[in-house]
């Protein structure tokens, strides 16, 4: 059964009660059992367990460091295009936004993998738009296939594809693959996703186990919090882990909590996440998956991210650009405006083709980062706060 099919029986209304009147003895009894079920987690994410942030904080810190050590690992995300067909209303990357757009040559690609391998990173997330005519399957692998000598952990955050269509991008090299449901309410999801592929809640619901199908061993899921109600978001997102961590039991599950931040095309966010909420979903996430990386991005401020480092982050982006070419300028020659998906001459109107030669100019980033600091400065204060910067996730030649 997919996970799909799980997902349409969740009992949702109760969970959801169960949020709205957990007591603090409630949220006491589930945090003191040994396995926490998505009942308990429903307790642990309630106003109650609010309450009890400190001891669920501290259950959370002594778990993490149980199971992970002292380490948190550092990936840089690189985007390589930022073309898309989907008209998601809270992206900067939407096809009618009026925005700077390029799609990174492969020896583009690698010019920005280097730099950051040059900053100590030995482990990547590929980011694209969706965009079959410029993201396809096959320049995926080629970009792997560039970059697995020197990197030896590759993820993707692309757009959803077939089983068939991963493989060659996983005997490419790239071991891991992110993919946010973004929200879980199906009424939402067809509000906010106007135009595009992406309109299909069920299709991309079922992509980490196309993913898993095709060999990658390393899925990371997640919504994005300030669309729905935060805590309906949270029980689904941990459905959806507990489903994988079943199903797709040979690979490692990451959860990712991301927050909306300002991007282009001027989106407000529909819901408020507190950052005592942020905090208390983290410890929650934790209680309920010793074991799954929890994952945190360059959108949260310095000092939230500092906060949380002891806190059940296993992982944290650092020095993220979030513009393709955005760490050397790579394919600024190439770069373009569309205007309502359509390629316009930045110099002269409307054109078919109009590249910005000798334009000085950037594409367009998918949303403003909140954390600036360099990748040195972050593994510095991590080393600060006792615990060891650790650049690469894992290494296929130890486990060979
Ligand atoms: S969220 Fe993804 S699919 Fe939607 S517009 Fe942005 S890049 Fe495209």
């Amino acid at each position: 059964m997919s996970f799909v099919a799980e997902f349409n029986t969740l009992p949702m209304d109760a969970l959801l009660r169960r949020v709205r009147s957990a007591s603090t003895a409630a949220v006491r009894e589930s945090m003191a059992n040994g396995v926490v079920t998505l009942a308990d987690f429903a307790h642990l994410i309630s106003p109650a367990a609010g309450e009890l942030l400190e001891s669920i904080g501290q259950k959370s810190h002594a778990l993490t460091q149980q199971r992970f050590g002292k380490v948190i690992r550092l990936f840089a995300p690189l985007y390589l295009s930022n073309e898309c067909i989907n008209n998601c209303k809270y992206c900067g990357f939407s096809r009618d936004n009026s925005i700077l757009r390029v799609t990174l040559t492969v020896d583009d690609v690698l010019r920005e993998a280097r730099s950051l391998k040059a900053q100590g990173f030995r482990n990547i997330l590929l980011v694209a738009g969706e965009h079959p005519k410029f993201v396809s399957g096959g320049y995926l692998a080629e970009c792997v296939r560039a970059l697995h000598d020197e990197f030896p952990s590759i993820s993707l955050e692309v757009g959803p594809m077939e089983t068939d269509e991963y493989r060659p991008v996983v005997q490419a090299g790239a071991d891991g693959l992110v993919v946010y449901q973004e929200t879980y309410d199906r009424s939402l999801y067809s509000d906010v996703h106007t135009a595009g592929p992406k309109r299909n809640f069920d299709w991309r619901l079922e992509t980490a186990e196309r993913a898993y199908a095709a060999g990658f061993r390393r899925l990371g899921i997640g919504a994005l919090y300030g669309l729905a109600d935060w805590r309906y978001e949270a029980l689904c997102v941990a459905a959806h882990a507990e489903y994988l961590l079943r199903q797709c039991w040979k690979a490692q599950v990451t959860i990712s909590l991301p927050r909306l931040r300002p991007c282009a095309g001027e989106f407000e966010p529909l819901t408020h996440m507190t950052d005592r909420e942020l905090v208390q979903l983290v410890c929650a996430f934790r209680l309920m998956f010793p074991d799954v990386g929890l994952v945190l991005s360059t959108r949260e401020p310095a000092k939230l991210r500092d906060g949380l480092i002891p806190l059940g982050i296993t992982l944290m982006s650092a020095g993220s650009h979030t513009e393709p070419g955005g760490y050397t300028g790579a394919g600024k020659e190439n770069v373009h405006q569309t205007v309502r998906g359509r390629i316009v001459d930045l110099a002269s109107g409307a054109s078919e083709w109009a590249p910005t030669h000798g334009h000085p100019t950037s594409a367009t980033g998918q949303f403003e980062i909140a954390d600036e600091r360099s990748p040195q400065e972050v593994a510095e204060l991590i080393r600060k706060l006792g615990y060891e910067p650790v650049w690469k996730d894992w290494d296929a030649a130890l486990t060979a």
